[in-house]
């Protein structure tokens, strides 16, 4: 089991972070998983304490274990959250099972009596393992020796998988949920950003991209604008930080370290694509070094729709307060980013270039409406806190239960 942990859980000390690494080792448990849990408070209050949620997953599977299936059974009807699962006991049994939402990715696959369980396709594709379907959601997976036994353990009442993968997080190589590559989506994304915002295409003299997420989204911009795409964006290829998930302060410095943009667009009106704007600081440093290498004027284009609401299901976007888009209009973000204007892609557009329904889609951090219960109540519970002006917590899920 191998797993890079992007903790939206847990204490962040160094030994702490250690210890949670997974595989997480418990009893007769080694697991590791994509996602974060709602109702971690609850699970505390149950399992008598508990760090982080992978320790408490763990917990709830080993207290009263039977077997397996009925273990993770009674997970699923006591958790809520987002949780793409792959494990292993003592005995050796491997196993994999996913939330009865499908909020996270997760896929199998299968060559010459070896299985394999990926997060997304790409993990089975360079393993040249080829793909043999989706965990599904609510569906257990067990392999026991040369046997695959498929158990729905939860009624699914739908799907919900993550808008923001598409955009941002999943691999362009990658297939989510059976449909097409995520490059494809992202392509398509492109012509929608230059077909919903014409006026303001029409004026740029190039288009240029933020690697890599809006490299392919400028590709379908560039097919569609009929703009020229200038590779004048360039990302040093071992510096392999997320400016994303760091402080902000990390995120400056990883910024300037990581992206170089050449003098070519001197003079130039530029269209800039990118994926998504969260803090807002960011897209301020990028537009920055962008008018440092002479571009006279910057239309930020943003393929994910505006976020507006935190998230509770593994991202950390965590307070409203936060998010500039649940604060301030196109025009204020413009301004406070340094762009000439700032295009969304419509959520409309963006749900029908996914390929899939909007209610097979988690837009929790787009509407404000989620998929599960607790989520809502503490989207609700802290909306009222970030309108009255007053202080909202980070990681709520963690100490506030409802
Ligand atoms: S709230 Fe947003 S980031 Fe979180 S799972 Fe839903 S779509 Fe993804």
């Amino acid at each position: 089991i191998a797993h890079v942990r992007y903790a939206t859980s847990g204490r962040g000390e160094p030994d702490v972070l250690l210890r949670e690494a997974q595989p997480f080792l418990m009893g007769k448990l080694a697991l590791a998983f994509n996602g974060n849990l709602v109702n971690v408070s609850s699970l505390k209050s149950e399992l008598g304490g508990g760090s982080c949620d992978v320790e408490l997953m763990a917990g709830k599977l080993l207290k009263e274990f039977r077997d397996l299936p009925s273990a993770v059974e009674s997970f699923m009807r006591s958790a809520e959250g987002a949780y793409s699962v792959v494990g292993m006991t003592q005995e050796g049994e491997m196993f994999a099972f996913r939330d009865p939402l499908g909020i996270r990715p997760l896929c199998w696959g299968k060559a010459n009596g070896l299985y394999a369980v990926s997060s997304e396709t790409v993990g089975l594709d360079i393993n040249n393992i080829p793909y043999e379907s989706e965990v599904e959601p609510g569906e257990l997976i067990l392999w026991r020796g040369e046997t695959v036994e498929r158990k729905k353990v939860a009624e699914s009442r739908g799907r919900a998988l993550c808008a923001f993968e598409f955009a941002y997080f999943a691999r362009p190589d990658s297939i989510l949920n059976g449909g097409r590559p995520v490059y494809k989506v992202r392509e398509e994304f492109g012509r929608n950003l230059a077909r919903e915002h014409s006026e303001i295409a029409k004026k740029a003299d190039v288009v240029i991209s933020i690697p890599e997420t809006g490299d392919d989204a400028a590709y379908g911009f560039h097919e569609q604008a009929g703009i020229r795409w200038e590779r004048a964006v360039r990302k040093h290829r071992f510096i392999t930080d997320r400016a994303f998930i760091s402080s902000a302060a990390q995120r400056e410095l990883i910024l300037s370290r990581k992206i170089n943009i050449s003098r070519e667009i001197k003079g130039k009106k530029v269209a800039v694509i990118d994926d998504s704007i969260v803090r807002g600081d960011t897209s301020r440093k990028i537009v920055q070094q962008i008018r440092e290498a002479g571009a006279t004027e910057v239309y930020l284009f943003v393929t994910f729709p505006k976020i507006i609401a935190p998230c509770f299901y593994g991202i950390d976007m965590a307070t409203f307060g936060e998010l500039i888009a649940s604060k301030q209009g196109e025009e204020e973000i413009a301004r406070t980013v340094g762009a000439d204007a700032v295009c969304y892609q419509s959520l409309e557009s963006f749900v029908r270039a996914t390929g899939l329904r909007r209610e097979e889609l988690c837009l929790g951090c787009l509407t404000c409406q989620y998929p599960t219960p607790l989520a809502q109540r503490m989207a609700d519970h802290m909306r009222e806190k970030f309108l009255a002006g007053e202080r909202e917590a980070g990681r709520i899920y963690e100490t506030l239960s409802l």
